[in-house]
């Protein structure tokens, strides 16, 4: 079954049972908090918040989702994409557990013919929340999901807060088997690759009075108005109906991944394992163009442009991980202008304004590109004489000195330099490098009040300060070693 038709029918399910269809928001939302929508709820909040009464009490979309935090998954696992697309069908004090789980099971479990995605009923498995009797119970009650399928499990799986006082609940989670082939047996706490999650089920059910992490929080009592959020991972569930093994194989990504196949020479899946978690590192690569090529498309159709801090951040990064990749593969020329037109062709089937705002989306992109490849050919060859003088002289840690003179000298951005240092088997002396940049800052400081109204150079302080305003597990890593928190 088609992506677009697996959409179409989610959309005309929900709308079958009463709920209005809400038209996906843009990736940037006006919550300063959040870098770019990241669940099909978000849109809604203010509804959740009971800041706002929604028109309708039950609603249903398909949600543009950019989730950066994934960015290290993307090509290992077989489910994590950075852009993704989430259904979500939504509850504002309307129907609750019993509606939301009936819903669901009737859903995945109706035959193709008749309108449903057809899963196979003994192929899934319910999790709950630790003391969520009910939630169990009604899972026994209305499918077929014997006891032995459903699994309880702790705070940072099934509990869902906005990490602030307000609504909290339990979830519950539905996971499908996919087969001996995919790993051990053993249900979702064995092995979430073989066992994958494919939709979120949030019951809104009290109000939080502190919430001081994801397992620490008080229960202040019952909400009054009690509501469900749920979401599916489209581009999960499309791998299953699609039977491939993982989501860069869908029919709106893979495209892309063979076009980059094609224009490397290199064969996708020759040597991999049936899991996506011994892969052949090739086919990580193409699996990343086809992800950061999608992701980059999504983001640039919404209006981000390339830059040095926050969003524009993330998708330079994005766009010069997806040349890499190409460069790791053995592609030296520019390499968008062949693959983004592929992912636009897919993508506009349900995002048409891709198609008629596309010439200036190539231009953003295939700037950026031409711009990157002016950098790579400047910081490369002295990135690599560094590394190597450092393995000659027996060291595994790049000196900070040199990853401060790339990034001062030749504009290598440090979180190139410590994943070009990580492919040659080294690591970078982040705190020398840090270090170096504090006592530039503080000469450029001195420096512009010698001057009096003379601007010092920020700009690379305000690099590393993005990285602290973005989600980029790396760069959370260097910002919390003190002293270069902004
Ligand atoms: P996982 O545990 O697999 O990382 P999650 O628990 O973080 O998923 P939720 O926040 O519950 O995901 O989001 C709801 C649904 O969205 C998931 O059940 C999944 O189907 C889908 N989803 C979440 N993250 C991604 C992603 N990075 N790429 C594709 N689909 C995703
Ligand atoms: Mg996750
Ligand atoms: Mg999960
Ligand atoms: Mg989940």
């Amino acid at each position: 079954m088609e992506t677009a038709e697996i959409r179409r029918r989610w959309l005309t399910f929900f709308e079958g049972k009463g709920h209005a269809v809400v038209p996906s928001a843009p990736l940037i939302h006006e919550d300063p908090n959040l870098l770019f929508v990241n669940a099909g709820m978000v849109p809604f909040k203010p509804y959740f918040l009971g800041q706002e009464t929604p028109a309708w009490t039950r609603a249903t979309s398909v949600q543009k989702c950019v989730r950066t935090g994934d960015i290290d998954e993307v090509g290992k696992t077989s489910r994590h994409g950075t852009f993704f697309q989430m259904n979500g069908n939504f509850s504002f004090g309307d129907y609750f557990k019993r509606d939301a789980i009936a819903f669901a099971w009737e859903l995945l479990t109706t035959p193709q013919p008749e309108g449903g995605y057809g899963l196979d009923p003994e192929r899934l498995w319910a999790t709950v929340y630790t003391d969520d009797d009910e939630a169990e119970q009604l899972w026994l009650e209305l499918t077929s999901i014997p006891k032995e399928r459903i699994v309880r499990r702790g705070e940072a799986d099934n509990y869902w807060s906005m990490g602030v006082p307000g609504p909290g609940g339990p979830c519950s989670e539905i996971f499908y088997d996919r087969g001996e082939e995919y790993g051990r047996e053993g249900g979702p706490e064995v092995d979430e690759d073989r066992y994958m999650e494919i939709w979120n089920l949030v019951f809104m059910q009290y109000e939080l009075s502190a919430v001081r992490s994801k397992a620490d929080f008080d229960v202040a009592g019952p909400l009054p108005a009690q509501n469900v959020d749920t979401g599916m991972g489209l581009e999960r569930i499309a791998s299953i109906l699609q039977g491939v093994d993982n989501m860069y194989e869908i029919d709106e990504v893979y495209p892309v991944l063979e076009k980059a196949a094609e224009m490397t020479g290199r064969t996708y899946g020759a040597s991999s394992g049936q899991t996506a978690g011994d892969s052949h590192p090739d086919d990580v690569h193409l699996r990343v163009v086809a992800d950061h090529v999608r992701s980059s498309l999504m983001l640039i159709g919404d209006g981000v442009t390339p830059g040095n801090e926050g969003r524009g951040y993330v998708l330079r990064r994005m766009l010069r991980r997806a040349v890499r990749a190409m460069r790791l593969l053995g592609y030296e020329d520019p390499a968008l202008p062949h693959l983004l037109p592929v992912s636009m062709e897919r993508m506009s089937a349900s995002y048409p304004e891709l198609r008629t705002g596309f010439d200036r989306i190539a231009q953003i992109a295939y700037a950026e590109e031409q711009a990157f490849r002016r950098t790579l050919a400047q910081g490369t060859t002295i990135l690599d004489t560094a590394v190597s003088r450092t393995k000659e002289s027996g060291g595994d840690t790049l000196a900070g000195e040199q990853a401060f003179a790339l990034h001062d000298t030749y504009g290598f951005p440090i979180d190139l330099t410590l994943e070009m240092a990580a492919e040659q088997g080294l690591k970078v002396d982040r705190d020398g490098f840090v270090r170096l940049m504090d006592e530039q800052r503080q000469r450029a400081k001195a420096d512009a009040k010698a001057k009096k109204g003379g601007h010092a150079n920020t700009e690379v302080w305000k690099e590393l300060r993005s990285l602290g305003a973005t989600d980029w597990r790396a760069y959370e890593e260097l910002t919390t070693q003190g002293s270069v928190v902004g």
